[in-house]
């Protein structure tokens, strides 16, 4: 069969169609680049945002409207609305996310066992899917109760994926020609807390065992919650082989909203876990997420988020709009802020970040500095490359050779507004 896996949403998300692409493989059967040449299709949804619900939908009519005999509809938003997901077409599969790691041993018919992690080198999904960096899912689910959060209401409640199934995992990505891993899940700080028989392990277990374990160039987290990162955490970055990355969702920069929000830090604790990582490393880019226009956030509430987030100097950063979603408490809350004030925040918070970003990127001008080569575009007789720093700076150089997939020294010599220029030195 010719399988084709679609996907909305986050890097959990991305890793799962990874995997399943390598149990289709495993079975024999083909992955296409697109919906139209290929008999089922197999569709990743979200339900993060309206938007995501939108595009989830969407992508599901377009394979169907592709000639696709079969859509199996599975993630956030199928497993939040089955029904209405069921019910764009009878061609449509319902797969919820607690029945997904079986999704395609279910669907082929085939007993679990027959796909154990590891079992095939991995192959960069083709088609837009395609990363050159490998996402490795370690946990799954979450046992916090942020009141804007759809996705603990989506994923159940916290797991994590066995160390040497993660191992196996990342054994196969390196097999496949992989540089670099993303460890990614919902909460990966709770990975190991909920092992049997009080085996009870921590990140820092992980990330240590596969330093230890692996000979993996380069080892990047997705997220980190900012709580419940024990002292000496940040102590695993003295390995260079950890990125000096770190992205830390900071959602609100004032107490009160945090308080709303049910979210376990506050502005104090939130500096100084950006001081114990600065510490470790001054130049670790630390990078979060804004939420703006919680239900409830005054002048004042969003003033003080303004001003920490300027404090925080973040090497980048994503803004969302507040985003009322079915099910959470936070949909339920009075004083819902504007949709115009809401966004008006967020253009505010974005100017902000671009502000520190750039700041944060000129001091790495006229340095060299290696990258890892993600995108390669053939260019006047060579190749114009462009790919990713350790921490995480966007950069382009040409290249006599196709340098896809390699790591390599480069001298940086212009901040331009979307990457930086540089100049291979390697
Ligand atoms: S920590 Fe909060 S925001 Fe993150 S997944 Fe859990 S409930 Fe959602």
């Amino acid at each position: 069969m010719k399988i084709y896996l679609d996907v909305i949403g986050c890097r959990l998300n991305q890793s799962e169609i990874e995997r399943m692409a390598a149990q289709f493989r495993i079975a024999g059967h083909e992955i296409v680049d697109e919906a139209g040449k290929a008999d089922v299709v197999v569709v990743n949804t979200c339900a993060v945002t309206g938007k995501a619900v939108a595009d989830s939908r969407k992508k599901i009519r377009q394979a169907l409207r592709a000639g696709a005999q079969q859509v199996i509809a599975t993630g956030c938003w199928a497993t939040l609305e089955p029904a209405d997901t069921a019910a764009l077409s009878g061609a449509v599969q319902v797969v919820v996310n607690e029945e997904k790691e079986a999704l395609v041993a279910d669907f082929l018919g085939l007993p679990v066992e027959e796909f154990l992690p590891g079992m095939i080198a991995r192959r960069p999904l083709p088609g837009a899917h395609s990363r050159t960096r490998a996402f490795i899912k370690v946990q799954d689910g979450c046992d916090n109760h942020c009141t804007f959060c759809v996705t603990r209401l989506a994923r159940g409640t916290s797991r994590s994926v066995p160390l040497d199934e993660v191992l196996a995992d990342i054994r196969a990505a390196q097999a496949g020609g992989t540089q670099e891993v993303v460890l990614t899940g919902v909460n990966i700080q709770a990975w190991g807390q909920d092992f049997d028989g009080g085996l009870r392990l921590r990140l820092s277990d992980l990330l240590a065992a596969i330093l230890r374990e692996t000979d993996v160039p380069r080892l990047r987290l997705s997220s980190l919650e900012p709580w419940e990162l024990e002292e000496g955490f940040f102590g695993m970055w003295q390995n260079s082989r950890m990125c000096r990355h770190v992205h830390l969702p900071l959602q609100s920069g004032s107490a009160d909203t945090l308080k709303r929000m049910v979210r376990k830090t506050n502005p104090a604790a939130f500096r100084r876990l950006v001081e114990r990582a600065r510490a470790v490393h001054p130049e670790m880019a630390i990078t979060t997420d804004i939420i703006t226009g919680f239900p409830g956030e005054d002048e004042k509430e969003f003033a003080e988020t303004l001003a920490f987030v300027r404090e925080m100097n973040f090497a980048a950063g994503h803004v969302f709009t507040f985003s009322a979603r079915p099910g959470t408490a936070a949909a339920r809350m009075e004083d819902q802020v504007p949709l115009t004030e809401r966004r008006q925040r967020n253009a505010q918070v974005r100017e902000v970040l671009a502000e520190s970003a750039q700041v944060y990127r000129q001091q790495f001008m006229g340095q060299s500095i290696s990258v890892l080569w993600e995108l390669a575009q053939e260019q006047d007789g060579g190749w114009l490359m462009r790919g990713l720093t350790d921490n995480y700076l966007r950069v382009e150089a040409f290249s006599p050779v196709n340098a896809w997939n390699t790591l390599q020294h480069v001298h940086l010599v212009e901040d331009g507004p979307r990457r930086m220029m540089g100049e291979i030195v390697d």
